[in-house]
């Protein structure tokens, strides 16, 4: 079943395919494309004018040189285009910005203990469905470029823990690409979703990030989130399959603030949510496709009658994944769900459910048929990996 549609013109459709092709083969594959791409004219991102208050950006009298960003990744690659480290530096700056975020999941008592949680680095698994676990389609990549480990300050790598506390955010800015677009209509058996994969709710982080140097160091991230037209066709009422099946890079669903879903890994294999810099709102963009690697939490807001979470999106197999609450309004773990991260109550169906727990959203698709979207599957392997988002 094809059901990531693909809108507009056949150019533009061709062009989409393209970008989803290489956003489906992952984080590396998508930074290396950037020298070969061709954006078009919606995804070509508009240069700045305007001095913004940021602390210590990059200045266009410095541009981070191609080598730099070569010794960054660990590998020849592509150097950083123009577009994202081409804006203006600003004096007017303050001295230093904390760059962290608060989180009233954190401070409820319940869930997991935001200040230790379990680093997902030895949680994915290609053999089987495991709890607590991502069945990964794909192994580890420990090759592939990804944040910088030895600037990261909040995870505890001798204790495998990380600190969403203590984490860095890309906080709000200027940046502001166009309004964000969700509509979901039910017809006959299907559901389909449209978006732009732009935030409904307009919240997103000051891309590029390259404009900060105290988070470009340790994730040197080039990309600009920019509109793009996707359509989701789900099965309205899925079925369980006898055994649950792996989960690919690229888009496993998308939420209603109309964001796609990547699964909780990185392009090594390793926890994206606990190792990658996202803005403050939660997502970040591979080249131009913006996304989240776990449930924002602000998007969890709307709840059934005894304090369960409401639906905060849709998983590639039709199921939905709701919040971060479950029955009673408790906060849940791991612990509380299957192997794919999900379960069933009450006169619920199945469903899945955000944690703070690797891995975040879903561990495998319990659901009987899985939306494949073009390319979807074993991704080509494009060497060496030089960039990732
Ligand atoms: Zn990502
Ligand atoms: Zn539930």
């Amino acid at each position: 079943m094809l059901s990531l549609n693909l809108i507009g013109s056949m150019p533009q459709a061709i062009l989409t395919i393209g970008m989803l092709l290489v956003a489906i083969s992952g984080c590396t594959s998508q930074r290396m494309e950037l020298s070969t791409y061709t954006p078009s004219p919606t995804s070509t991102p508009k240069p700045s004018t305007t001095s913004k208050d940021v602390p210590t950006k990059a200045s266009t009298a410095t541009p981070i040189p191609a080598e730099e960003s070569q010794a960054v990744n660990g590998s020849p690659g592509t150097p950083i285009p123009a577009s994202g480290r081409d804006r203006q530096a600003t004096a007017t700056q303050p001295a230093s910005q904390p760059f962290t975020i608060d989180s009233t999941l954190c401070n409820d008592g319940q869930g997991p203990d935001c200040t230790k949680l379990r680093l997902g680095d030895d949680y994915l698994t290609t053999s089987g469905p495991a709890k607590g676990y991502l069945y990964s389609c794909i192994g580890k990549n420990p090759n592939a470029p990804g944040s910088i480990e030895s600037k990261i300050t909040w995870i505890d790598f001798a204790h495998k823990t990380w600190n969403f506390l203590k984490k860095l955010w890309l906080p709000r800015g200027t940046f502001s690409p166009a309004a964000g677009i969700y509509s979901e209509t039910t017809t006959g058996e299907k559901r389909q979703i449209t978006v732009n994969n732009l935030p409904v709710d307009g919240k997103i982080g000051d891309w590029p990030m390259t404009n900060y140097v105290a988070l470009t160091e340790i994730d040197p991230n080039p990309g600009i989130p920019t509109v793009r037209n996707l359509s989701f066709s789900y099965f309205a009422d899925p079925s369980e399959a006898i055994s649950p099946s792996c989960v690919s890079l690229g888009a496993i669903g998308v939420t209603k603030n109309g964001v796609v879903i990547f699964n909780a890994s990185d392009a090594r294999g390793e926890d994206a949510v606990a190792r990658e810099i996202v803005d403050e709102f939660g997502g970040h963009p591979a080249m131009s496709e913006y996304h989240y690697h776990f449930i924002p939490e602000r998007l969890d807001s709307e709840y059934l009658e005894d304090g369960h979470s409401g639906i905060v999106g849709y998983i590639n197999d039709g199921f939905p994944i709701y919040g971060y609450k479950g029955i009673g309004g408790i906060e849940m773990s791991n612990g509380d769900l299957d192997l794919c991260h999900g379960h069933k109550h009450g006169t619920s169906g199945y469903h899945y459910h955000a944690t703070l727990e690797f891995p975040y959203t879903i561990g495998c698709y319990m659901g009987n048929e899985v939306s494949s979207s073009p390319g979807r599957g074993a991704p080509p392997r494009r060497q060496p990996p030089r960039n990732r988002p």
